[in-house]
């Protein structure tokens, strides 16, 4: 039995990873949202194996662990979290043939932007994605059309100890879904391989560009916030939305896919600019929870839990939050 865990922990962290560990990290610095408190104990992991040595620790001492990427998808309790928060900055990247190789911590535009540059096609979507490479596979991150799914060849993580490659079957790619969001999965991304298209480079760089533009004017660029906070509503019959096509045109493209954007349904209902403390739903893009300076973790739980009662009593639609939650 330890005598004093707490010390053994520290101590074989700063034996491992020297200046890389931290305690008592302030985690809205990680975040885009700049909310959050301490995390009790933060690793910056700038190789896999750090990655993989990291989780290894903290599964010695039971110690609670999270894996944190570029936190563009993470809302942190003002308390903070009691465990040890790993840093995915394992940053390598080579191109071999049409194949992107990437570790978790590459930045996914600097994933979409070295693509383009060497001419390859099919992932200028992610010019504008925030966050790592990583993050968007566990998510299935998309936009503009495109959608991790789309690209992935196959994935390198660490499964219980042990390291192993998925393909995109094993996967499950969903909408914004993939087998690493599924209960008791705690499997980490530690790399992954991107099958592109051979094609010509300045037309791939164009396309980077007008993506880019198309977000600029869709999206509050310059706030604090978690890209969308809800996921989008799929339903399976025209009856799942009744109360709300009543009173509102549903866009014919949205009725077509069976899909409401969250943002619209907040829209329609007049949620806009609707606002607690400094947490504030953007007059851009109404699935977007934006901290206007000093927003706390506690009055973005207050607005989300607001909106979803509002679209559940109005329009009868319940909105799942797509933003992963750390310390609650
Ligand atoms: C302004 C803005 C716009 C956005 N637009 C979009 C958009 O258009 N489309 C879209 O899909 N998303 C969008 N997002 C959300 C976000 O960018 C994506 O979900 C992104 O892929 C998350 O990556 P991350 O590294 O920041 O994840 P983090 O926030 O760091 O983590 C999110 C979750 O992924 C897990 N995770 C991170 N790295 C790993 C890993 N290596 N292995 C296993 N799990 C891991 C974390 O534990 C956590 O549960 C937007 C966000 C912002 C702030």
């Amino acid at each position: 039995m330890l005598l004093f865990p707490h010390m053994e922990f520290v101590e074989a962290l700063q034996t491992r990873f020297g200046n890389k560990f931290k305690e008592q990290e302030i985690l809205a610095k990680h975040v885009n949202f700049r909310i959050g408190g301490p995390a009790r104990y933060f690793v910056e992991a700038v190789s896999s194996q750090d990655i993989v040595d990291a989780v290894a620790l903290a599964k010695q001492f039971a110690e609670p662990w999270f894996i944190l990427g570029g936190g563009s998808n993470t809302l942190v309790a003002d308390a903070g979290f009691a465990g040890l928060v790993i840093k995915a900055a394992n940053r390598q990247m080579k191109i071999d043939g049409p194949r992107v190789i990437a570790e978790a911590g590459v930045i996914s535009a600097a994933v979409a932007r070295a693509s383009a540059q060497a001419g390859l096609r099919g992932f200028e979507w992610a010019i504008s994605l925030p966050g790592t490479i990583g993050g968007a596979v566990r998510g299935n991150a998309g936009c503009f059309g495109g959608e991790m799914k789309d690209n992935v060849e196959s994935v390198r993580v660490l499964h219980d100890g042990v390291v192993k490659t998925l393909l995109p079957a094993e996967i499950q790619f969903a909408y914004r879904d993939s087998v690493f969001k599924h209960s008791g999965n705690d499997d980490v991304v530690l790399d992954v391989t991107l099958l592109l298209k051979p094609g010509d480079a300045a037309e791939a760089i164009s396309a980077l560009e007008k993506n880019l533009a198309g977000r600029k004017a869709s999206q509050p660029l310059g706030s604090s916030s978690a890209g969308c906070m809800f996921k989008n509503f799929e339903y399976t019959s025209d009856t799942d939305i009744t109360e709300l096509a009543g009173q509102h045109p549903v866009p014919p493209e949205m009725l077509a896919r069976h899909r409401l954007a969250a943002g619209w349904i907040i829209d329609q209902l007049g949620l806009k600019g609707t606002r607690i403390g400094d947490a504030m739903v953007s007059e851009t893009h109404g699935n977007f929870l934006v901290n206007k300076g000093a927003a706390t973790a506690d009055q973005i739980v207050q607005l989300i839990s607001l909106i979803k009662m509002k679209v559940r009593d109005e329009a009868g639609i319940e909105l799942h939050e797509e933003v992963q939650h750390l310390g609650f």
